[in-house]
């Protein structure tokens, strides 16, 4: 192998939410450094105003198909990344919550927190919606409740991310929490 084979990768691309005119394309750069260990940059950069943001994540992760699994016991745990692809899937099973693949940017990349801020306002828009004798309701006051002592680290739960084609994963903080399991 060789020390400095660097692969650039546009793995996707949005339009961009400050100025409302440009096209983010999300740049997946894998660094291999002479150690021997690998480093992956995620860009994004708008084609028209300056809006950019960079991510470097050293990449002991496999990018394999497999079902990635996180548990989730306290504050710190929240702080892991998550990186799902479009292929990927996401749930957390203890809250009935799911992210079916496809695009959608906003649970694209983000920590574990993120990903329950996302639930939380996607949620709470749904129950806005809704009639004020729904039945429903109560069901959904219980499932914000779960959902805001989750992201104060008080509920534990499970993250998992089920990928057939590879490229999404987690970086977890405590590696103890974490398991791989192939498909
Ligand atoms: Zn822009």
């Amino acid at each position: 192998m060789n020390n400095k084979k660097r692969n650039n990768e546009i793995i996707y691309s949005f339009k961009c939410p400050s100025c409302q005119e440009g096209k983010i394309d999300i740049i997946k750069s894998i660094y291999d450094l002479p150690d021997g260990d690998k480093m992956l940059i995620l860009k994004f950069e708008c084609n028209r105003c300056n809006f950019h943001k960079n991510d470097i994540i050293p990449l002991t992760t496999n990018m394999e198909p497999g079902i990635m699994t996180l548990q989730i016991f306290e504050e710190e745990d929240l702080k892991s990344k998550i990186y799902r692809s479009p292929t990927g899937k996401l749930e957390i099973p203890e809250l009935e919550l799911i992210v079916e693949p496809g695009p959608r940017a906003d649970f694209y990349y983000t920590n574990v927190q993120g990903i329950l801020f996302r639930f939380e306002s996607a949620v709470s828009i749904y129950r806005n919606n809704l009639e004020e004798n729904d039945p429903e309701k109560g069901e959904i006051d219980e499932l914000l409740d779960n959902l805001k002592q989750a992201i104060d680290g008080k509920f534990r739960f499970t993250l998992k991310i089920t990928d057939f084609q590879g490229g999404s994963y987690i970086i977890p903080l405590d590696k103890s929490k974490y398991s791989f399991e192939k498909i």
